[in-house]
């Protein structure tokens, strides 16, 4: 897919975007000299942030636009503009893109997954797993932004899975249960390392989102 360059676009609440088309009233394939035959403007939202209308200028669009468009203002408020697409890893945008869910990569990175910290340029082999952004921690941010209590629960989780592994077969590693207690606990260990690497220390409300148990 491609994607025609930098700039922002107009998310909706509902996670889709904001787009608009020209709709030229002349007959498809023929150029069209009618001065009175003006395109028209439609809009819609689409689940594709690549067909996204893209913005480059944010303030003009927030200003002008609304003035040229006032029957928007009524709906301004359930839009937010944010950065276009761009690669997860690298931030490039433009050129050939790889899109899944709400995630994209660039061709050098269309296998990678970035370090969850934002601005961190270490990646990963995705090897098949989801196109993420919150599946990875690096070396260099894994020790400084966990706790020493964050990683032993981790890692026991994965050592008890090892012995299940031995002593039952590969098939019998993970039940459902353990799947679901490791992905809660590996996000909440990445909400607060983000938290912690943005400074935002706000530990008990986290802890009290997750109901930390161990
Ligand atoms: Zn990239
Ligand atoms: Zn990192």
């Amino acid at each position: 897919m491609i994607s025609t360059g930098e700039g922002f676009v107009m998310r909706h609440h509902s996670g889709r975007f904001f787009v608009q088309h020209f709709n030229w009233p002349c007959i498809a394939g023929t150029a069209c000299h009618d001065p009175d035959r003006q395109p028209e403007l439609s809009y819609a939202l689409t689940a594709n942030a690549l067909d996204a209308t893209l913005i480059y200028n944010r303030e003009w669009w927030l200003t002008r636009w609304l003035d040229n468009n006032p029957a928007w203002r009524a709906t301004i408020d359930q839009f937010e503009v944010v950065p276009g697409p761009g690669c997860g890893c690298c931030g490039a945008r433009g050129g050939t893109m790889w899109a899944e869910g709400d995630q994209f990569r660039c061709t050098k990175h269309k296998d990678r997954n970035p370090c969850a910290i934002e601005g961190c340029r270490c990646t990963t082999d995705r090897a098949g797993r989801e196109m993420r952004s919150d599946q990875f921690l690096c070396q260099k941010h894994w020790r400084p932004l966990t706790t020493a209590e964050e990683r032993r629960v981790y890692s026991r989780i994965w050592r008890q899975a090892k012995a299940r592994e031995r002593k039952f077969g590969a098939g019998y590693a993970w039940s459902m249960r353990e799947v679901r207690r490791l992905e809660r606990i590996w996000r909440r260990i990445v909400l607060k390392a983000r938290a912690r690497a943005a400074g935002d220390l706000d530990m008990d409300e986290i802890n009290r989102m997750f109901g930390w148990e161990e």
